[in-house]
C-alpha cells in the first residue's frame, strides 16, 4: 500500500498533464472503434495523456492491466472492425458501492479524472452514479489512507461525457446512436435477400429484428425494404381483429400482383394490452389466413456485428472528437455529466441524466400502455414515418374524396443515376395515387419531356422499386435549350401536366430553373415544379445531403477496405480517386471513414508545396515502420496534379521504401442498391414533395422549389434562389456544411501535436 502511495506521489511530480480515459460498456455496437480511436487521437493532439479501460466497468473495478495508456498507433487499423477492440462487459460489481469505490481508486492511481463512456443508458447511468459518489469516495479513500491527500485533493471531481452506442437508436440526446445505421444495413441486406427468395416461391416471411422498447429498426427497416406490415412496441396494432386486418392487407397485395409478403416485427412487439406478440403467433395467423407456408427469420446477433457503415464510422469519429474537446476545453469541474450527440447534422451537448430520464420515459409509457404518449416522445419524424409506411403498404389507391379535383403530376429523373431515385419515385407515385390523383412517368429525363415519352404510372408499376439502384425511368444529364422548350411546353399541355417532380442532380435543377426563366414565353411552364436532390456527389444547394451520396460513400468505403486488405503483405501507398465532380464531400467523408492520411479536395486546391510536405511526411512514416499509406483524391481536385501525377511523384520519392498503386474507383460508386439511409430519406422527401405539389396545384400557385434536408428538418427553397446559392462554375453550393469536419479528418490522420 505504501509503495503504491509513493508511486502515486511520484507520478504527480513527473506528470502533470490532464489524463482522461475511455471505455466501452454494455452491449457492443459497430462504430465503437472509430469512437475510441477519435477519443485517443484527439486527446493526444491536445497533449493530454489518454488511457483505455478494457472490458468496460469490470476493467475499471479490477484495475491493473485493464487500464492501459494509449498512443497514436494503439488505435491504428481498427476503423473497419465491428464490435469494440477494447472489450466490453456487463459488470455486477460496478453496480455495488464497493465496486465503484475500487473503480474510483483505480482511476486515481492513474491520475485520471475525466472519462468518456461509450455505451447505452445503463452504462451512462452507471457513470452518473460514479460521478455523484466521487467526492465522498475520494474523502473516504484519503481518510482511510488508501490514497495520498494531495492526489485526492487534485481530483475532487470526475468529469464525464457519455457517447451513446446502441444499435436500437433508442436514446434521447442524439438523433442517431452509434451502431444503429450499421444494424439497419444488416437488416436491409437480410430482408432484401429474403424478399428475392420469397418472391421466387410466392412466400410470406416474418422477420424479427432487435428492439425491445424501440421500434426504430423495425419501422425504418420496413420502410427501407418496402415490407408489407410492421409491428412495433410504441404503436401496437389497433383493434381487436388486427390479425384479420393484417391478413387482408397481405391478401390484397398478392391480388394486386406482389409475389412476396414480408412482415417485420420488433422483438418487443405487443398488442394494445401489452401482451407480447411472438413471431410464431404471427406465423400461425398468417398461415391460417393465407393458407400458405409462412417462414420466420429471427435476425439475432448478425444485426450487431460486422463492419461498421460509413455513417457510423464518421459519427463515432465526430462524437469522440467533440467529447474530448468538451472535456479538455469547456468542462468545468462542477459540470453535470453530458451526452454528446447528433441533432440533425450538428454535434450537440445535453445533460446526461435528462437524456436517460427521457429515454426511460418511453419504456414507461409503453409499459403503461400509453402508446400515443410513447409515439409522441419518439418525436414527430418517427410518427410521420409510421404514417408514410401505412400509406405505402396499401395495395390499392383510394378513390378521390368527393368534391376534390383530380390533379395530374409528372415525375422524372434527371442527372447522373443515383441510388435511391427509384425509391423516391415509387413513394411519390403511391402517395399521389393514394389520394386519388394521377401520375405520369417521363422516360429518360428531360429528353423524355422533349420527346413526349410520357405514360401513366399505376400502383403496381412501381412495385419493387424501393430497393433497386439506378433509375427505372431512365435519366441523363441533358439540360434543355433553344427549341427544346417549345417541345416541352407542348407535351406538358398535351398531357395536361399540372405539376412536375424532378428527382435528380445538378442538370435537373438547372433544367427546372431554365423552365422558370422561360415562363414568359411558354405559359405551360406556369405549374409548380419541385426538385428532389438525388446525386451521389452531394453538390446540390439547400440540402445538407442528397439521395445517393450515402450509398456512394458506403461503396467507396467498402472498396477501400478491400484495397487496404490487399496491401497487408507489402509496403504500399494507395492513391484512390473518388467521384464528386467539384464537390469534395465523398472524398472527405470516405477519407475520414477509412483513415486516409491525406485527402485532396478541389475546395482547398493542391499546391506543389503541399505535395512536397505530404511526400516528406509519408516517407517519414514508412521509415518509422508504416506498412500502408492511403491518399484519397477528389476527381477534380486539381487539373495538373492528377491521380497519375500524384502517384508518380510519390512513387519516385518513395523508391525503395514503398510502392505506389493508384485506384480510380469509377462507376462502382454510382451503382448498387440504395443504402437504408438513402431509401428512408428518399421516401420522406418524396412525401413532402407530393404534398407541396398537390397543395400548390389546388391553390393555382405555380411557385417552384427545391427541397432539402437541413439537419432533421425538411425545407423548401424557392427555385428562384438557385443561382444565388451556388458556385455555378464548379456546380456546388456556396456553403458546404461538411467542410467543418475538415479539421477533424486532419487531426485523426496526423499526430502533429504529440
Ligand atoms: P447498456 O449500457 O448497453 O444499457 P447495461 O444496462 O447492461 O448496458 O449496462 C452496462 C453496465 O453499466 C452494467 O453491467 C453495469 O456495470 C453498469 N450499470 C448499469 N446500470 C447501472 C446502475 N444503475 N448503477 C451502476 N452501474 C450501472
Amino acid at each position: 500500500m505504501l509503495e503504491e502511495k509513493n508511486n502515486m506521489t511520484q507520478n504527480h511530480e513527473t506528470r502533470q498533464q490532464t489524463r482522461l480515459a475511455v471505455l466501452t460498456s454494455g452491449g457492443d455496437a459497430p462504430g465503437m472503434n472509430s469512437t475510441v480511436r477519435a477519443v485517443v487521437r484527439t486527446a493526444l493532439s491536445y497533449g493530454a495523456e489518454v488511457y483505455a479501460i478494457y472490458e468496460g466497468y469490470q476493467g475499471m473495478v479490477d484495475g491493473g492491466d485493464y487500464i492501459r495508456r494509449m498512443n497514436w498507433e494503439s488505435v491504428g487499423g481498427i476503423l473497419q472492425r465491428g464490435g469494440t477492440v477494447i472489450g466490453t462487459a456487463r459488470s455486477a460489481a460496478f453496480r455495488t458501492p464497493e465496486g465503484r469505490r475500487k473503480a474510483a481508486k483505480n482511476l486515481l492511481i492513474h491520475d485520471i479524472d475525466r472519462l468518456v463512456v461509450i455505451g447505452g443508458d445503463g452504462s451512462l447511468t452507471g457513470a452518473h452514479i460514479l460521478r455523484q459518489e466521487w467526492p465522498q469516495i475520494v474523502t473516504d479513500l484519503i481518510a482511510q489512507g488508501e490514497i495520498p491527500a494531495e492526489v485526492g485533493n487534485r481530483h475532487p471531481h470526475l468529469g464525464i461525457v457519455g457517447l451513446v452506442a446502441s444499435i436500437d437508436n433508442d436514446f434521447f440526446g442524439t438523433d442517431m446512436t452509434i451502431g444503429a445505421d450499421t444494424a439497419l444495413h444488416r437488416i436491409v441486406d437480410a430482408v432484401d435477400a429474403i424478399s428475392s427468395t420469397a418472391a421466387s416461391h410466392q412466400r410470406t416471411f416474418v422477420v424479427k429484428v432487435m428492439g425491445r422498447n424501440c421500434g426504430y429498426l423495425a419501422l425504418m427497416g420496413a420502410i427501407a425494404t418496402g415490407a408489407d406490415w410492421v409491428l412495433i412496441p410504441e404503436n401496437p396494432p389497433k383493434g381487436l381483429d388486427w390479425e384479420k386486418h393484417m391478413v387482408e392487407r397481405l391478401q390484397k397485395g398478392r391480388k394486386a400482383g406482389r409475389r412476396d409478403s414480408i412482415v417485420i416485427m420488433a422483438e418487443g412487439a405487443c398488442d394494445q394490452d401489452g401482451n407480447p406478440i411472438g413471431s410464431s403467433y404471427v406465423r400461425q395467423v398468417l398461415e391460417e389466413g393465407l393458407q400458405e407456408e409462412v417462414r420466420v427469420t429471427v435476425l439475432g446477433h448478425v444485426q450487431r456485428g460486422g463492419r461498421p457503415s460509413a455513417f457510423d464510422r464518421n459519427l463515432g469519429t465526430r462524437l469522440g472528437y467533440a467529447a474530448v474537446q468538451y472535456l479538455l476545453e469547456s468542462y468545468r469541474p462542477k459540470d453535470e455529466p453530458q451526452v454528446v450527440g447528433l441533432r440533425g447534422n450538428r454535434v450537440v451537448t445535453t445533460p446526461l441524466m435528462d437524456c436517460v430520464k427521457q429515454t426511460q420515459a418511453v419504456a414507461q409509457q409503453i409499459a403503461q400502455h400509453n402508446y400515443d404518449q410513447a409515439m409522441k416522445l419518439r418525436g414527430s419524424s418517427f410518427s410521420e414515418s409510421f404514417d408514410t409506411f401505412l400509406t405505402l403498404i396499401r395495395a390499392e389507391p383510394r378513390p378521390l374524396p368527393k368534391g376534390e379535383k383530380r390533379a395530374r403530376i409528372a415525375v422524372l429523373n434527371a442527372g447522373a443515376p443515383a441510388p435511391g431515385m427509384n425509391t423516391a419515385i415509387r413513394a411519390a407515385v403511391r402517395l399521389c395515387l393514394d389520394q386519388g390523383h394521377e401520375v405520369l412517368g417521363v422516360r429518360n429525363g428531360i429528353t423524355g419531356l422533349i420527346a413526349g415519352t410520357i405514360q401513366p404510372l399505376e400502383w403496381m408499376s412501381v412495385n419493387g422499386w424501393t430497393t433497386s439502384g439506378g433509375s427505372e425511368l431512365g435519366t441523363n444529364r441533358y439540360v434543355p435549350d433553344g427549341t427544346d422548350f417549345y417541345a416541352m411546353a407542348r407535351n406538358i399541355e398535351e398531357h395536361n401536366i399540372q405539376g412536375l417532380l424532378i428527382v435528380g442532380g445538378w442538370s435537373g435543377y438547372e433544367a427546372a430553373y431554365r423552365m422558370l426563366q422561360e415562363r414568359k414565353h411558354f405559359p405551360a411552364f406556369d405549374i409548380p415544379i419541385v426538385c428532389l436532390p438525388a446525386s451521389i456527389d452531394n453538390n446540390l444547394p439547400g440540402s445538407e445531403l442528397s439521395i445517393g451520396a450515402d450509398t456512394a460513400l458506403n461503396n467507396i468505403v467498402g472498396a477501400v477496405d478491400k484495397i487496404k486488405q490487399s496491401a497487408v503483405a507489402a509496403r504500399r501507398c494507395f492513391v484512390v480517386e473518388v467521384m464528386g465532380r467539384y464537390c469534395g464531400y465523398l472524398a472527405l467523408m470516405s477519407g475520414m471513414a477509412t483513415g486516409a492520411e491525406r485527402v485532396y479536395l478541389h475546395e482547398e486546391g493542391i499546391t506543389l508545396r503541399d505535395l512536397q510536405q505530404d511526400i516528406e511526411d509519408i516517407t517519414h512514416d514508412f521509415q518509422s515502420g508504416k506498412r500502408l499509406g492511403l491518399i484519397i483524391r477528389n476527381e477534380n481536385a486539381n487539373a495538373v496534379y492528377t491521380t497519375p501525377v500524384i502517384s508518380a511523384l510519390f512513387e519516385e520519392e518513395g523508391r525503395g521504401l514503398f510502392v505506389v498503386r493508384q485506384a480510380i474507383l469509377g462507376h462502382l460508386q454510382q451503382g448498387g442498391d440504395p443504402s437504408p439511409f438513402d431509401r428512408i430519406q428518399a421516401t420522406r422527401m418524396a412525401r413532402y414533395c407530393v404534398t407541396y405539389l398537390l397543395d400548390h396545384i389546388k391553390e393555382h400557385d405555380a411557385q417552384s422549389a427545391f427541397i432539402g434536408m437541413q439537419g432533421k428538418e425538411i425545407l423548401f427553397h424557392n427555385l428562384e434562389d438557385f443561382p444565388r446559392m451556388v458556385d455555378e462554375a464548379h456546380q456546388r453550393p456556396r456553403q458546404q456544411w461538411w467542410m467543418e469536419m475538415r479539421p477533424i479528418a486532419r487531426q485523426m490522420a496526423k499526430p502533429d501535436m504529440q
